[in-house]
């Protein structure tokens, strides 16, 4: 007879490494350092639509008291939770962010200067040479937040035809007007950036 084992089940019987969490997580959108059991949690049910912070459009934020043997959330309609957001601004941030500590790179420049495509060319030569010179994976911690800079990057290395000139990421200007583009990269070799559409 097969026993299917949750998360905890599977640490206490040493099948797989408890989670260590950072002391300290700090947000890679407004700055704020939390501690890990004060991350809310984006509620996935539909009737949970409107978030004081973010609108009516945006999922509610909730502070869990359930969570399944996964250890996921569960929001107040019952529906399993995958995504963890900042406590102070509400935005997403990435699971591995409770995990390690991660280093944020920004790169400051005047508009149009060449920020997001000096931060594409990085991130495009970092996932081809880590793998291959240094034997580290490079990943997007959340594909999700990345697809702006994923957007960059096939539009400007993946581009099949060489002689015409196509906007980086489909026309999108990512930083004209804040003058900002940053990203931050954990030691597992995941990257995520918070470039955003202006
Ligand atoms: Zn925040």
């Amino acid at each position: 007879m097969a026993i299917a084992l949750g998360h905890y089940d599977q640490v206490a019987a040493g099948a797989i490494s408890p989670l260590k969490l950072l002391p300290q997580v700090t947000c890679p959108h407004c700055w704020e350092r939390f501690a890990p059991e004060q991350v809310l949690w984006i509620s996935e049910h539909l009737d949970l639509l409107g978030d004081p912070f973010l609108g009516a459009e945006s999922q509610q934020r909730f502070l869990p008291s359930r969570y399944t043997l996964e250890g996921d959330a569960v929001d107040p309609k019952g529906m399993t939770c995958r995504t963890m957001a900042c406590p102070r601004c509400h935005l997403p941030i990435p699971r591995a962010m409770m995990e390690m500590e991660p280093l944020f790179v920004s790169i400051l420049g005047a508009p149009a200067s060449g920020k997001s495509y000096f931060l594409t060319a990085m991130t495009w030569q970092l996932r081809r040479t880590l793998p291959i010179r240094f034997k580290v994976g490079f990943t997007d911690a959340d594909p999700a937040s990345n697809r702006v800079l994923n957007d960059c990057e096939e539009s400007l290395f993946l581009n099949p035809d060489q002689a015409e000139v196509i906007p980086l990421g489909g026309g999108l200007s990512h930083s004209a007007s804040s003058g900002v583009d940053s990203c931050c990269v954990n030691r597992a070799g995941s990257v995520w950036s918070n470039s955003q559409k202006s």
